[in-house]
């Protein structure tokens, strides 16, 4: 029998920031992307979606994200509407910085403020906080051309930020980065989560990454994702690279890449 759908109160005193049940979505080109899939995230949760290239991750994050609307099923997220204040609950990191070339990192960061209309007053020292929270205040006026991939990748995380949403959805954000500043960002990332206390929704294909930042880790099958696997990672906090080179950690990461193996097969031509 269906779940009886949670009113908005009942849905936040149960602390949970989203809720998905039996949420499939098909494009209009008939390709069936995601689902049915069952998924609940606690409010300050760090959980990752761990799947192949095309099972529907980032499917899943726009329809979180109320980017797009499921063909079946129920998609529920804590206070998703907008705020007067320029405060917007749900902020989204792509893998491609998308940078607007032509100005300041400072203004690329200001650019969700306008769009909701923020009053201007306090826009500057929240851009300030932003950068400030992602180590690049002084790069404030320094352009896309000058920054490193991975000073991009902060610019496109301190936008997320500046309108403190309480979720953060990132869909592979680091995947084009090198390994030595992906490690260092992934710390970063972690540090700033213990700090602000959101809820972070991170999407990747990399096991490691996965293992390495998440409190729980789902692990999605070949399109249309489901969930293949679910695994707690109770590792203590904070996490470094004493974590990151432990036998704990490859314990870890062996279990997930076993539940993972099965969604790859049949995909070996790809
Ligand atoms: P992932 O993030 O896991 O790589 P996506 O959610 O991007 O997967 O895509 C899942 C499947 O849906 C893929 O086969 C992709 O080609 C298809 N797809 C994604 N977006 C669209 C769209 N707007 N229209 C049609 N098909 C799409």
């Amino acid at each position: 029998m269906a779940e009886p759908a949670l009113s908005e109160m009942e849905f936040d005193a149960a602390g949970l920031a989203v809720r998905l049940r039996a949420v499939t979505k098909a494009y209009d080109n008939g390709v069936t992307a995601l689902g049915p899939l069952d998924l609940d995230v606690a409010k300050g949760e760090f959980v990752s979606l761990l799947g192949p290239s095309g099972c529907g991750k980032s499917t899943a994050l726009r329809l979180i994200a109320g980017l797009a609307t499921p063909s079946f099923g129920t998609v529920n997220v804590s206070h998703r509407a907008a705020r007067a204040d320029g405060r917007h609950p749900i902020g989204f990191v792509f893998q491609e910085p998308t940078l607007m070339p032509w100005a300041s990192v400072r203004e690329n960061v200001r650019l969700p403020l306008k769009l909701a209309h923020a009053a201007a007053v306090d826009a500057d020292r929240r851009i300030d906080e932003a950068l400030a929270q992602v180590g690049l205040n002084e790069f404030a006026e320094a352009y896309p051309r000058e920054l490193s991939g991975g000073m991009k990748m902060r610019v496109s995380l301190a936008r997320a930020l500046v309108t403190d949403p309480d979720i953060l959805l990132l869909d592979e954000p680091f995947a084009a980065l090198d390994e030595i500043t992906r490690f260092r960002l992934n710390n970063d990332l972690l540090d700033l989560w213990r700090k602000l206390g959101k809820t972070i929704i991170f999407v990747t294909h990399s096991v490691f990454e996965s293992v390495y930042l998440s409190q729980r880790v789902l692990v999605m099958t070949a399109r249309p994702g489901r969930l293949a696997g679910e695994f707690r990672i109770a590792a203590a906090e904070p996490r470094d690279e004493a974590f990151r080179t432990s036998a704990e950690y490859a314990g870890y990461c062996r279990e997930v890449s076993g539940a993972l193996a099965p969604s790859y097969a049949g995909q070996r031509s790809a």
